[in-house]
């Protein structure tokens, strides 16, 4: 295009749109500059430079994906280096153990972790907490969780980001894919689409 030569051109953002929050991710990436197109079809994962997994009901994004043959392409494309942020069912969508998964639940096997889906029971389901996150700056992050997984185990691979204060573990980024049991894009918290489009620029 005549005139217009940026040095660093605004990444293309895919957000797996079959099911969940995409919405909220499709504004966070768009206020921070991305140009974000909602992703459907395996066809439409070439012309991306990264990708999100919203949060939702992962059993149903599972069924749906692997229906829409989206879920094996996608999968391939992350391991082979496609930058990625999951937000809780994002997160269980990107592990590749689960506990308390639906009966044939799967994923999309990128994390070297296994997660407990609706790891805080009924009774507390939906909770609000500052966790200071030491990767993401110096001011706590404000977590939203809605009946949150959480990560019981990791390789040694995993780095943590975020953690309760009783120690379960909550955020993490192997790679190029980053995780978290919580939401910031509800939550007015951008460091996470932040963090993931840093490392969309530098893949
Ligand atoms: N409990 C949901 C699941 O298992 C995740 C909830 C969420 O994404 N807010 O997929």
């Amino acid at each position: 295009m005549a005139g217009s030569t940026p040095l660093v051109a605004r990444p293309r953002i895919g957000v797996l749109a079959l099911q969940g929050d995409f919405r909220e991710h499709i504004a966070s990436l768009t206020e921070l500059g991305a140009d974000v197109v909602p992703l459907r079809r395996a066809e439409e994962i070439s012309a991306l430079d990264g990708v999100v997994i919203p949060g939702g009901e992962s059993s149903v994004m599972d069924k749906l994906a692997r229906a829409f043959g989206v879920a094996e392409p996608l999968s391939e494309a992350i391991r082979a280096g496609l930058p990625t942020y999951g937000t809780c069912a994002g997160m269980i969508m990107l592990s590749t153990r689960i506990q308390d998964g639906i009966a044939g639940q799967r994923t999309l096997g990128v994390l070297d972790t296994t997660v407990r889906r609706n790891a805080f029971g009924s009774q507390n389901d939906s909770f609000e907490i500052d966790i200071p996150m030491p990767a993401l700056g110096e001011a706590p992050v404000h977590a939203v969780f809605i009946r949150a997984p959480v990560v019981a185990e990791h390789g040694a691979d995993v780095e943590v980001l975020g953690a309760l204060p009783d120690g379960q573990v909550v955020a993490v980024q192997q790679g190029n894919a980053i995780a978290s049991a919580f939401h910031p894009e509800v939550a007015g918290e951008d460091r996470f689409h932040r963090r993931f489009l840093d490392l969309v620029r530098s893949a």
